[in-house]
């Protein structure tokens, strides 16, 4: 498992968090990497859950051996989520780890990192610009999140999403309302009126009104208190005052009681997920509802919402995955493997047949360098 000396070695490892299903390239990814000019090495079993065979990336033009074969002599390393440091000790001396490596929550691997040399580049903090978007993880990754997160409210709820006129009588369409309106929610919503759901939405932003009408929705907002005017900071919401806090409680206790499906979403950047639904609005809602909180792993938008759990408070079930996109392991790694892929290729300098990362993306992304922890988010 040599490299042939010409492009960077590329080590792809399995992954070892317990539920991670994805993997970092597929084939296809393999195929155009080797084209540029790089030495493509997969651990053996990696493609398993998303249902790649050993056999598939061979095809594809990579070698496939153990984690210490792979890994030996690597330039990069990719993973979905940060392998361990101690897994990496045969790559070259301050090798690029490019992953998933939720460094906010992560610290002790970051600085682990950081003292053994290595360069790490984590994926979610690419930043929110127009030629990112095709290397852009959250992204990609929430979409799917966003539609799983409705397929599975339904399946856990005992009536139908649709209105249905049968010879026994009629069944009323379900009720789903989305709270948080970004890559996720937009997409909970699409797919919750596919399956003939009446739907309404909110955010913090105001500029996701248009967003919810035109994908036939209704916005639900809290008027009396400003929201976050424009894009905001990337486009990212920030903690809210306590006025907006109590005004949104109140809007959100008379609309939640009627509802029968919903769908939370709310994430802020580097801080716990914000609370948007309490065990008081729970029991308002009709026994049978259905709750699902992709943001439970992040802390929960709802009360008493447990990750990987169907909890029941009032008669309404809570649900929440603690790694949603995990769930549909091939097409979130299809994605995934394309963003690690369009990040590659667009930094990718054929003269010197290697990937020189601009300031812009690099300094955005890099979070450790030189046995030191370089990224102004972390250091600040
Ligand atoms: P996110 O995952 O950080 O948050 C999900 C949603 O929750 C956001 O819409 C946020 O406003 C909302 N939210 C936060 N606190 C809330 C609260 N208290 N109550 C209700 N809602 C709350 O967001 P995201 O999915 O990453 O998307 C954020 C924005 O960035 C979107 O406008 C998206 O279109 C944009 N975006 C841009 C690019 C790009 O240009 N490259 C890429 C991806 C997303």
């Amino acid at each position: 498992m040599e490299g042939t000396g010409q492009g960077p070695i590329i080590a792809v490892v399995a992954e070892r968090a317990v539920g991670e299903t994805r993997v970092a390239a597929t084939p296809e990814t393999v195929k155009k990497l080797v084209k540029l000019g790089a030495t493509l090495k997969v651990e053996s079993g990696a493609g398993r859950h998303a249902s790649i065979s050993d056999a598939d990336f061979v095809d594809a033009g990579a070698s496939v051996g153990d984690l210490a074969a792979t890994v030996k002599d690597a330039d990069w390393v990719l993973g979905v989520q940060a392998p361990a440091v101690l897994d990496l000790a045969g790559a070259k001396p301050g090798a690029k780890v490019a992953a998933i490596f939720d460094p906010f929550r992560n610290r002790d691997v970051i600085d682990a990192y950081s003292a053994a040399g290595f360069e790490t580049l984590s994926m979610e903090f690419m930043p929110r610009i127009t030629r990112a978007q095709s290397m852009d993880v959250l992204s990609s990754q929430s979409n799917l999140a966003g539609y799983k997160a409705v397929l599975v409210a339904a399946d856990t709820y005992g009536r139908a999403f649709p209105m249905m006129m049968t010879a026994a009588g009629t069944i009323t369409a379900a009720k789903a309302f989305v709270m948080g309106v970004g890559v996720a929610g937009l997409q909970a919503i699409a797919t919750a009126r596919r399956l003939g759901a009446q739907v309404s939405a909110t955010d913090v932003r105001s500029a996701t009104k248009e967003q919810i009408k035109s994908l036939g929705a209704k916005p639900i907002f809290v008027e009396s208190v400003e929201g976050i005017e424009g894009e905001g900071s990337g486009g990212y919401a920030t903690e809210m005052s306590d006025e907006y806090k109590k005004a949104q409680a109140e809007l959100v206790s008379s609309h939640i009681a009627k509802q029968d499906i919903v769908i939370t979403t709310a994430l802020i950047p580097g801080r716990p997920a914000p609370r948007l639904i309490t065990d008081e609005q729970i029991a308002s809602m009709r026994p049978g509802s259905v709750i699902f909180d992709l943001a439970v792993a992040q802390g929960g938008n709802v009360e008493g919402s447990v990750p990987d759990e169907v909890v029941e408070k009032h008669g309404v079930k809570i649900v929440g995955f603690s790694n949603t996109p995990a769930h549909l392991a091939a097409d979130a790694s299809a994605l995934l493997a394309r963003n690690f892929f369009n990040f590659l290729s667009a930094f990718w300098d054929g003269e010197k047949n290697e990937v020189v990362l601009d300031e812009e993306i690099g300094d955005a992304i890099r979070l450790t360098k030189d046995g030191k922890v370089v990224n102004e988010r972390l250091t600040a």
